[in-house]
């Protein structure tokens, strides 16, 4: 086990001496043990390891709760929601919402940000219809069950962007209709990106002013703007609400996600409650204080300097992994400006692993700032020795 945490546990241990049951506590300290070992390898998915929020244990012995509205205090002190707001105000500068029309708060994950913009959307707009790429992630669609929205599922190119030319022709006669339009900005399997731009160009072509453009950053959303790409996916660039997950680039070390929209259209589509002495204006109504503070501390104490530079060192680290994949005869691409190393499906002793998330098509490694380079290096000889064995 990695000697931080063993330590780290040992003192929790100790200083609660008669406190916990030997069984217990030797139950979690295997299972701290066995996530220990799995930790490093675990690189198929897009979950930043590069933090540490010992501070966070201070802040465990208070029930806390960012009930309801983060612009609202409510009667209930016990919370963290003058560091949401900041956090949102940071993301809705970084993503160039105007400075005095944008609201947001931090949800239990990209999945709950994606339901919230799909159910604003339906509030404005309760006769359009969803269009969203085959790529999309499944909270999409599921969204789009739960609210009963009408959907079409538009073609995707081989590289996972939106097929631009079938979006346009499915937008037919949804004139007086209106559409809603998902942007899948960072797919899941390939991280291609739709470009907001290209879907607001074809809406205008089509004549179609009812619309609502939400963008699904979950993963890329945050250095997006660091990292030279020249698509659509803000505010200014005309999208109407942004989601993305706080667990995956900015490494909180429990799921979380932000959404981010203009206020006057959240306002439009919500009413007041007196319980809590606030605006019933999120999904969730209990929300977790603690993500807030992780995702605080990470613009805080990386700023937008320190996160371009971890973008940077996780793209040199995907180049890296593409190049040396190639050079062992094992056939793996990238699209611009991501992070993730596409290669075919692999054998399930590498996948199992290095918990490598797959479909039927593709398998890949996610190259996350400050993964160690010696095991990246592991990972290709594992691949090329499989290579020659397969
Ligand atoms: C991960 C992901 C989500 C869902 O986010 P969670 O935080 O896991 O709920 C949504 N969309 C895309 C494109 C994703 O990659």
């Amino acid at each position: 086990m990695d000697p931080l945490t063993d330590h780290r546990l040992r003192r929790y241990l100790n200083d609660r001496q008669g406190g916990m049951n030997r069984v217990i506590a030797e139950r979690i300290r295997l299972l701290l043990d066995g996530l220990g070992t799995q930790n490093p390898y675990s690189l198929g998915y897009p979950m930043a390891k590069d933090f540490d929020h010992a501070f966070l244990a201070s802040f465990l012995d208070l029930p806390l709760n960012n009930l309801g509205d983060p612009f609202v205090d409510g009667r209930y002190g016990l919370n963290t929601k003058a560091f949401e707001r900041e956090v949102i105000e940071y993301f809705a500068r970084y993503f160039r919402a105007p400075a005095d029309d944008f609201w947001g708060y931090v949800t239990a994950g990209g999945t709950e940000s994606n339901l919230f913009g799909l159910a604003l959307a339906r509030e404005l707009h309760p006769e359009a219809v969803v269009l969203y790429s085959a790529a999309a992630h499944y909270s999409v669609p599921k969204s789009c069950r739960l609210l009963r929205m009408t959907a079409r599922e538009v073609a995707v190119q081989d590289h996972g962007e939106i097929d631009y030319a079938d979006f346009t022709a499915q937008l037919d006669g949804l004139r007086e209709r209106g559409a809603i339009v998902v942007a899948n900005v960072g797919t899941t399997m390939t991280e291609a990106k739709d470009d907001a731009l290209r879907l607001r160009a074809a809406l205008d072509h089509a004549g179609i002013a009812l619309r609502h453009i939400h963008a699904d950053a979950a993963f890329c959303g945050p250095f997006l703007h660091h990292s030279g790409y020249q698509g659509g996916f803000d505010f200014d660039h005309g999208v109407d609400s942004i989601a993305f997950s706080g667990h995956k680039f900015l490494g909180a070390p429990m799921p979380c996600g932000v959404v981010l929209t203009r206020k006057s259209l959240s306002e439009r589509a919500h009413g007041e409650v007196p319980y809590i002495g606030g605006t019933d204006s999120t999904l969730s109504g209990s929300r977790n204080a603690l993500a807030v503070l992780c995702l605080w501390f990470a613009v805080h104490q990386w700023g937008s300097e320190g996160i371009a530079h971890r973008y940077r060192d996780g793209e040199a680290k995907a180049r890296f992994v593409q190049a040396a994949l190639c050079d062992v005869g094992v056939s793996a691409w990238r699209n611009p400006h991501a992070l993730t190393v596409v290669f075919g499906p692999v054998r399930p002793e590498i996948q199992n692993k290095w918990q490598l998330a797959s479909d039927s098509r593709h398998a890949h490694l996610v190259a996350m700032p400050n993964t160690p380079m010696a095991l990246l290096n592991e990972f290709v000889n594992d691949m090329q020795n499989f290579a020659r064995s397969g």
